[in-house]
């Protein structure tokens, strides 16, 4: 494929900007991987009720999630990455694209330029490309890709994202895509981001995280997070409980521990026998792990879904002994 032309601007999530030296600012938690946002003038095609992203969304045009992502050239951009490539802390580089005429064009041209000016790993997180532009893709060395699916089920994606929406997205195609992705990359190199809170149960969002786990995607956990302006705002955020059992069913699925099937749930869905005995159970809790940021290796997302004040439903790093024993009180 003949080089295109990289877009002039980027954005970049604001944790990433201060790590990257682009702006002055205080951290709590350094992000470990760069994120970055296709710059596009206007709103995304798409209409993704929680995202202030979204064409019908009154939100500002610099949000994401919860954070601010201010646009910088982007030779500025890839420049300081390059300056900072070699340091320990940087374990990744995450591309998000908006979805927008030539999208493709300009994820792509961002990945070759970064490919050829730095060896650190790169992901792509995007709407479903066709089999051949993710080929290109992974031949110009992105190492994992993610569609989105977020809802747990056809019924709530097509409330969400999909027909119900305005938007061009269909549960079928997001689901194929994923598995042609598997075919593109290999297993275990394609991921996807499933939000707990739009209105699912838990049993049909641990349901969910099993399909993906089977076919070889790695879910990426979200914690709904109700962002002024899009349609989503009044839609109160998950009990912490619940982001807790699904994130320990999670870890316990995603590590082979256990199975959908081998878990019980009560009358509402709610999870009340993850599958293995209550001793091993303990043991994981008090590792801590389950309840740190889900995504690609490196990737730890401070504050996407969290104001620096609590409830952490994420952990951008090792929760600490405290947090663990407030964690075990959740009665998960
Ligand atoms: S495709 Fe992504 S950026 Fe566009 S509305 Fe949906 S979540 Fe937001």
């Amino acid at each position: 494929m003949t080089a295109l032309r990289l877009p002039e601007k980027i954005r970049v999530s604001v944790g990433s900007a201060i790590v990257l030296g682009l702006i002055r600012g205080k951290l709590d938690a350094k992000p470990t991987t760069i994120y970055l946002l296709t710059h596009h003038q206007g709103k995304c095609l798409a209409n993704c009720g929680f995202c202030p992203q979204a064409k019908a969304s009154k939100s500002r045009a610099d949000m994401l999630a919860r954070i601010t992502w201010p646009a910088f050239p982007t030779e500025q951009v890839i420049s300081n990455i390059e300056t900072l490539a070699e340091e320990p802390n940087i374990k990744r580089i995450c591309i998000q694209a908006l979805n927008y005429p030539n999208v493709f064009n300009d994820v792509f041209a961002l990945a070759e330029e970064i490919r050829s000016r730095t060896d650190v790993a790169l992901s792509v997180s995007c709407q479903p490309f066709n089999s051949a532009q993710m080929k290109l893709l992974a031949e110009v060395g992105v190492d994992k890709i993610s569609v989105a699916l977020d809802a747990a089920t056809k019924e709530l994606f097509d409330r969400v994202k999909g027909t119900r929406t305005n938007s061009p997205y269909r549960w079928e195609t997001q689901r194929e895509t994923l598995l042609k992705a598997v075919q593109v990359f290999g297993k275990n190199r394609v991921y996807t981001h499933l939000v707990v809170g739009l209105g699912e149960t838990e049993k049909e969002i641990i349901q969910a995280i099993q399909w993906c786990t089977d076919c070889g995607v790695y879910p990426s956990l979200f914690a709904f997070t109700p962002i002024p302006g899009t349609a989503l705002e009044a839609l109160p955020q998950p009990s912490v409980t619940t982001y807790r059992r699904v994130q320990l069913a999670h870890y316990l699925i995603v590590h082979g521990k256990t199975r959908f099937e081998h878990m019980k749930f009560d009358e509402d869905e709610q999870l009340i026998d993850h599958g293995i005995s209550k001793r091993l159970l303990q043991r994981i809790i008090e590792t801590g792990t389950p309840f740190l940021t889900s995504g690609c290796p490196g990737c730890n997302r401070p504050y996407y879904n969290e104001r620096p004040g609590g409830p952490l439903y994420n952990y951008p790093r090792q929760p600490l002994p405290d947090e663990i024993r407030a964690i075990k009180e959740h009665q998960i």
